[in-house]
């Protein structure tokens, strides 16, 4: 029905049907919206007319009023409504039906001359506005009709429209109406028929223009769509003490909470209510009350001046509570409902299904699983994955929140609130966290380099990036508040200062950032720790009763490996050994592996290594407690791991015994034009196997480490950036070749497995050669999207906004996965892989796998599994489910 009659027609005509009172009216189609597109104004109003001659009639009869009658005139609302709801962006008229016979009937009818030429003037005014095109010439320019009331406001000495007298009332007709005659050339329309087609047609117009065509954009709404009429009979809430409107929820949408709450006015409009002119006051008693506490207002105060519907229309309330009961009921959901009083009868004007916060989506899910109004698989489909992300995060505090100020906007990188000092070094960050200070780390860019500032940072902060880059994904995997690529800001790391909005801030002055929305505010804003409720975690074992995908996380320590078994990660579907090699001292050996001229002086420093690594992988199997973890070895290039500062370069000269000169050239012949295209992934191992050797060394002893002490590990050694079986056999013989020395020396043995990355695009193409050896896989669409596309990971910030905004792109495919051409390949690669090994046991690690479409895509794959960082785990789980469901 809602394709046809678009959601509010679809709602009223449902309401109407269950006996919830609803003014009488009718819903041209949205496919009439269609045809008006194609063949335009006179064959639609053809095709219509005798309908439309009837639906009036009806409602003229409904009423006992007719269209331009001077005893009692028939006056609809024409409003637009498409299937999705698109608030604010296409037209409405009001009142119409008004003319100089009607404005006497609606003055006879309701005793209130003021009213009625008050409801004309607003016709005239919107209508010339809506239909017949008298706007503003620019934007400079102000609205043609509001000229004419600041010069009678002016001329009469008043200020607000309330001021004016019913003779000044008529005299904005007059000139309104002269306006419209100037402008157009024609008198405005007296007859209400042709005020109706003109209505009809403007609102379908009005699914073209530009704020409608761009909502449509960003929320992937089809242009094909169309919107429909809905035409209904009038109903005043300013009628006078007994009349009134508002608006109201079934159940509180911030907590979910199952509270009826809304606000009203009295003797008011819809547009009053907003407006903020009035103070609104509450629908029933409980929530006045909590809101004069909230208000500061004493009782007395409250039940005298602003008292609650419940006590000032007790009959009207009891209405206004059965029906909106019987609407959640019947549509099984929060509902948001419009309503308008007029003389003391309560109409409906709108219900819809309530918009609410994250922690609202899953008590309500849960609240009406368990009262047995939806069943299991709803419950979970109610259920946005990505909202879950607000429940997991530090969160603002809401009145703080409305009274900063935004200096700047980036990437909402990862999601979350974060408050801190501004420090613009990882080194200094933790310094100051030392001391017990709170920082956000502002960087033009972040490397593995920063990643203990990182850490101990409240937030992240930086200039360039994307979604993808180092600081978005090492963010993302720590949980922690990152807005990445914010390019207003201007960083001067000298200076250790950064200006924002013109304005020039200093290290040490305190900033917040919303990683949910990109937003960076001035000053500190005081944060509240979210409350895991019951209810999220029943929510997430009915997810994993329905889900067939397991979902596994990326981790590369302990303590993210324990978070993420926290929040119900079986595995690990990804352990970048790379980020280990940062901690404490191994720098150094690292730098000096880096560095040797030869094998013997790689095997020396990696002998150093060989003991740390060892040492993390025996905290992560620990943590994980027999679950499987997906060890991927050595990825990034080299020169990642050197120091490119001369201060640091002689450092390192002085610490290997060699000169600075020479540190210096090795550092430069490290350099790569492309280094993402360079020599990294397995293209290291398999030129030093000796890499390849220490860490397959170091995961087996941590293995066999355990085993001694009871506990079972399940390695899955993985290499990294395969593109051929050669490679992959190359880098599968030495595994196998040191797991046996290994367990030779040792005198034990575990399972384990030796699987691959899926990164490069030939890697899908020969999955069927590669998995001859590889006993998994894992897809990296991270390098997979990089390499299918061509766009570099590191440098796509430059041109994909560009992109998105120009609609050259829907999405950014770094974070949804695309399935129609980077999915061909991940499905082919499925296909062919398991085409050789039935058995192949297959996941994704890129950062799509957190990603709640792209999930869905992985369990249509028929993927085992997919990876993704711990604070994203829920998010992933519920994805499978609703993939299942
Ligand atoms: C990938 O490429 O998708 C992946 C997980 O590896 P990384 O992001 O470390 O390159
Ligand atoms: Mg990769």
């Amino acid at each position: 029905m809602k394709n046809l009659l678009g959601g509010k027609g679809a709602n009223l005509a449902e309401m109407n049907l269950i006996g919830v009172p609803v003014p009488p009216g009718f819903t041209i189609t949205t496919e009439v919206c269609t045809e008006y597109n194609q063949y335009g104004r006179d064959k639609v109003v053809e095709l219509l007319r005798s309908d439309v001659e009837a639906a009036i009639k009806m409602i003229e009869n409904i009423m006992g009023t007719r269209f331009g009658s001077n005893e009692n005139p028939c006056l609809v609302s024409v409003r637009s409504g498409a299937r999705a709801s698109m608030p604010g962006m296409m037209d409405t008229i009001l009142n119409l039906g008004l003319n100089d016979d009607a404005v006497a009937g609606l003055i006879k009818r309701t005793g209130n001359p003021r009213f009625a030429w008050d409801s004309y003037r607003r016709f005239v005014q919107m209508y010339g506005d809506v239909v017949l095109g008298l706007k503003p010439a620019s934007k400079e320019d102000m609205d043609p009709f509001e000229v004419i009331i600041d010069e009678v406001k002016e001329r009469k000495g008043v200020e607000l429209d309330t001021e004016l007298s019913v003779e000044d009332l008529k005299e904005l007709v007059v000139k309104f109406k002269a306006a419209v005659k100037r402008t157009t050339g024609k008198d405005f329309p007296v007859n209400p028929w042709e005020q109706l087609w003109g209505a009809v047609m403007a609102v379908f117009d009005s699914w073209n223009n530009e704020r409608a065509i761009y909502y449509r954009k960003l929320n992937r709404i089809p242009d094909e769509w169309g919107t429909a009429v809905n035409v209904q009979a009038m109903v005043f809430g300013n009628m006078g003490e007994n009349s009134g409107t508002g608006v109201a929820f079934t159940r509180d949408a911030g907590t979910g909470e199952d509270i009826f709450n809304g606000e009203y006015l009295i003797n008011a409009q819809g547009e009053d209510v907003v407006a903020g002119i009035r103070t609104p006051q509450q629908i029933t008693r409980e929530g006045s009350r909590r809101w004069a506490v909230l208000a500061n207002i004493s009782e007395e105060d409250r039940s005298s001046k602003y008292p609650s519907l419940e006590e000032a229309m007790p009959a009207v309330y009891a209405e206004l509570n059965a029906t909106q009961q019987k609407l959640e009921d019947h549509y099984r959901d929060i509902q948001d409902l419009e309503f308008t009083i007029q003389d003391g009868k309560l109409w409906l004007l709108q219900t819809r299904n309530g918009k609410r916060t994250g922690a609202a989506m899953v008590k309500i899910a849960m609240d009406l699983l368990r009262e047995g109004k939806i069943d299991e698989k709803t419950a979970l489909k109610r259920v946005e994955p990505n909202k879950l992300d607000e429940l997991l995060h530090p969160v603002f505090d809401k009145s703080a929140i409305k009274k900063a100020r935004v200096i700047a906007k980036g990437l909402p990188a990862s999601p979350g609130a974060a408050t801190g000092q501004i420090v613009f070094h990882a080194d200094e960050a933790e310094e100051w966290a030392a001391k017990g200070k709170k920082v956000i780390l502002v960087r033009i860019e972040t490397s593995p380099e920063d990643l203990k500032g990182m850490n101990v940072a409240q937030g992240i902060l930086t200039a360039r990036g994307g979604m993808t880059s180092h600081a978005a994904v090492v963010a993302r995997g720590m949980g922690k508040c990152c807005v990445s690529g914010a390019g207003g800001l201007q960083i001067d790391y000298k200076a250790r200062s950064v200006k924002a909005s013109g304005q020039e801030l200093n290290e040490g002055d305190w900033i917040s950032l919303n990683g949910s929305t990109g937003e960076v505010y001035y000053g500190k804003i005081q944060t509240i720790d979210p409350e895991l409720s019951g209810d999220f975690g029943e929510l997430m074992q009915l997810a994993d009763k329905y889900s067939r995908l397991k979902v596994r996380t990326n981790a590369d320590t302990p303590h993210d490996s324990k978070v993420a078994r926290s929040f119900g990660a079986v595995g690990i579907g990804l352990c970048r050994t790379e980020h280990m090699f940062f901690e404490g001292d191994r720098i150094k050996a690292v730098r000096e592996m880096i560095l040797s001229n030869d094998e013997s002086g790689r095997r020396k420093a990696l002998a150093k290594l060989l003991p740390m690594q060892r040492g993390d992988f025996e905290g992560i199997f620990e943590a994980m407690q027999g679950l499987p973890v997906t060890v991927r070895l050595l990825d990034p290039p080299l020169h990642e791991f050197v120091p490119h500062e001369e201060a640091n370069q002689k450092e390192m000269a002085i610490e290997m015994g060699i000169s600075p000169q020479e540190v210096k050239a090795k550092v430069d012949s490290l350099h790569e034009f492309n280094p993402m295209l360079g020599h990294r992934g397995c293209r290291l191992g398999c030129t030093y196997p000796e890499i390849t050797e220490m860490q397959v060394r170091a995961i087996i002893e941590a293995a066999l480490n355990l085993k001694k002490r009871g506990i079972e590990a399940k390695p899955e050694i993985m290499i990294p950036l395969t593109g051929t079986l050669e490679e992959m056999k190359n880098q599968e013989k030495v595994t196998r070749d040191t797991a046996e020395k290994v367990f030779a020396e040792m005198k034990d043995r575990i399972d384990y497995l030796v699987g691959t990355m899926i990164e490069v695009p030939r890697a899908a193409l020969v999955a069927d050669q590669i998995a001859t050896s590889a006993e998994f896989f894992s897809f990296g669409t991270n390098d997979l999207t990089q390499m299918t596309f061509g766009y570099s990971r590191d440098d796509a910030g430059k041109f994909l906004p560009i992109y998105l905004q120009k609609g050259i792109l829907q999405d950014d495919p770094f974070q949804i996965l695309d399935q129609t051409g980077v999915g061909q390949l991940v499905q082919m690669g499925v296909e062919r892989g398991r085409s050789t090994r039935n058995k192949l046991k297959v996941g994704i690690c890129g950062e799509h796998g957190g990603e709640p479409s792209s999930v869905g895509f992985c369990h249509r794959v028929g993927m085992d599994y997919v990876s993704c960082s711990p604070f994203r785990v829920p998010i992933a789980r519920l994805a499978a489910a609703q993939a299942a469901v």
